[in-house]
């Protein structure tokens, strides 16, 4: 029988299986999808949000334990749990020698509107490559790999686990470390999670999944239904605005629009939403996702003039363009009177001072509703462009109830040799919201605890005289 077994195939579940099989542990890794699609949400991702206190090879100046939770506290509006959140950004300043160790390489992000050199390490080559390395060092360790293997259920006796099925296969292992992702992908419980709303429409079905199609909450629905505590609302994930343009599935990171906060946004009847310069892009982005799946019809639409280009990270496609206003509503569907309206308001309501993209500058609106509070500067300059926005769901917030040990838990008890980490339990920190890289951060901390704690979990169970695991005898990597 195989010590620990993993279920998942992305950032999570890879550390997972890589501590525990560094802990000396025989580990067995179930990827659901097949080898070219391997690695979920995780290999579409670009970087890893970093506590530190000095600069730091890739990291700039310091982004100190207290200004993280701040961040996080803020985005979450205080759901969150601060004990987990603390470990999460504690561990996220030393981990990073490790993910070298096992392949991961850095680079400094490229200049655009992301403001993010001083809080965010990326990965050379992104998410693929890191996920590759990952699988790279795993196989050379002797971890067993194996792909098209989606868990259908879990055997579980009292709050332990005995087995994982796929299919008519029963697969035992001493301990299990869940890591299969949230349920993203599964769009009949994203239409029941977000219902039905005000104008009869039911949003999710406009809902774009700019990752995997393999987190289906199989597992996690499993879980709820087995009784093990959860944590979140359904309607709760990290959702982006993007290019309306998308796939349904794995579009990706070339589909996000970051010309938001050097323009208006306006919905489907052409009238502004939401303050589009309240913050730093990359403390603002994940609302958009939300703000636009409340507007009619679940779309929106980006508008800049020639000003904001040369000022963000281009979108793949190349927007809508025109040389008048009328005309942009005119190529965009939307009504021109008004369309004009809109932006003649938005225009004299701009009182124009230092404009600064780097830094919350002075630029803002004074007598229109919503404000735009900051980069706020008259749309003037042909051309004109429009990029349409759809809801883009990265991922589910619902997930499974942990402490800092990462033991799945029933009625409050934790179970002794089952785990959860990444994705299905990122909840416990993120009630709402998101800053920029702290999905990796998550997925890290509580990747590297589950596999350590299963690991030992595992060895307390295959002693003579222990039947059953002790977490408390596990090295802890907090
Ligand atoms: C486009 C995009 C960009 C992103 N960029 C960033 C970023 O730059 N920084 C950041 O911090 N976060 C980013 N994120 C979020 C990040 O991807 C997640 O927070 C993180 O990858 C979660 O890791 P995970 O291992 O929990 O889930 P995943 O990486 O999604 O892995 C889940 C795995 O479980 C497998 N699986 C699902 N169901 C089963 C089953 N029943 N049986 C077996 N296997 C199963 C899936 O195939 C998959 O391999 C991004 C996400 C997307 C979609």
């Amino acid at each position: 029988m195989v010590d620990v077994l993993v279920v998942g195939g992305g950032n999570a579940a890879l550390c997972a299986a890589l501590m525990a099989r560094e802990a000396g542990a025989s580990v067995m890794l179930l990827e659901a999808a097949p080898r070219e699609w391997r690695g979920g949400n995780s290999q579409h991702t670009r970087n890893l949000r970093c506590m530190h206190d000095a600069p730091q090879d890739v990291l700039i100046d310091a982004y100190p334990e207290e200004e993280y939770w701040q961040d996080l506290l803020k985005v979450t509006g205080g759901l969150t749990n601060e004990h987990l959140a603390r470990l999460v950004i504690r561990e996220s300043s030393t981990c990073r020698d490790w993910m070298r160790r096992h392949g991961v390489n850095f680079q400094p992000p490229l200049s655009g509107a992301l403001h993010v050199a001083r809080t965010n390490a990326f990965f050379m080559g992104g998410g693929k490559a890191l996920v590759n390395a990952y699988y790279r060092s795993a196989e050379a360790l002797g971890v067993q790999i194996r792909y098209n293997a989606p868990v259908d259920a879990l055997e579980l006796e009292g709050g332990r686990f005995k087995a994982a099925r796929i299919g008519d296969e029963r697969i035992e292992a001493r301990a299990c470390v869940l890591a299969a992702g949230g349920f993203e992908s599964n769009r009949e419980w994203l239409r029941e999670a977000w219902g039905q709303n005000e104008r009869g429409e039911w949003p999710a079905d406009n809902f774009l999944i700019r990752g995997t199609r393999f987190n289906m909450g199989v597992l996690l629905k499993f879980m709820l239904d087995a009784g093990a505590d959860s944590i979140g609302d359904p309607s709760q994930s990290h959702c982006v605005a993007i290019d309306a343009r998308a796939p349904l599935y794995d579009g990706g990171i070339c589909t996000r629009i970051d010309c938001v906060s050097l323009g208006v946004v306006v919905n489907r009847d052409a009238v502004r939403f939401y303050d589009e310069g309240e913050d730093f892009w990359p403390k603002r982005y994940a609302i958009w996702g939300r703000l636009t799946a409340m507007q009619p019809g679940q779309i929106a639409y980006s508008i800049i003039d020639a000003k904001a280009i040369g000022r963000f990270m281009p979108p793949v496609f190349p927007g809508v363009t025109a040389n008048t206003l009328p005309e942009l509503a005119q190529k965009l569907g939307l009504d021109p009177v008004t369309f004009e309206q809109t932006l003649r308001d938005y225009n004299a309501a701009c009182k124009v001072g230092t404009f600064d993209h780097t830094a919350l500058d002075d630029c803002h609106t004074e007598g229109v509703t919503p404000a735009k509070t900051h980069w706020a500067r008259p749309i003037d300059t042909a051309p004109f462009y429009g990029y349409a926005l759809r809801p883009g769901i990265t991922f589910t917030y619902l997930g499974l109830k942990v402490d800092e040990t990462a033991a799945v838990r029933f009625n409050d008890v934790p179970s002794d040799n089952l785990f959860v980490a990444g994705e299905m339990m990122a909840g416990n920190v993120l009630g709402k919201g998101y800053t920029a890289g702290v999905g990796m951060s998550i997925g890290t901390a509580f990747g590297r605890i589950a596999g350590t704690r299963a690991a030992a979990a595992a060895a307390a169970a295959a002693a003579p005289t222990g039947k059953s695991g002790n977490p408390s005898l596990a090295k802890s990597t907090t």
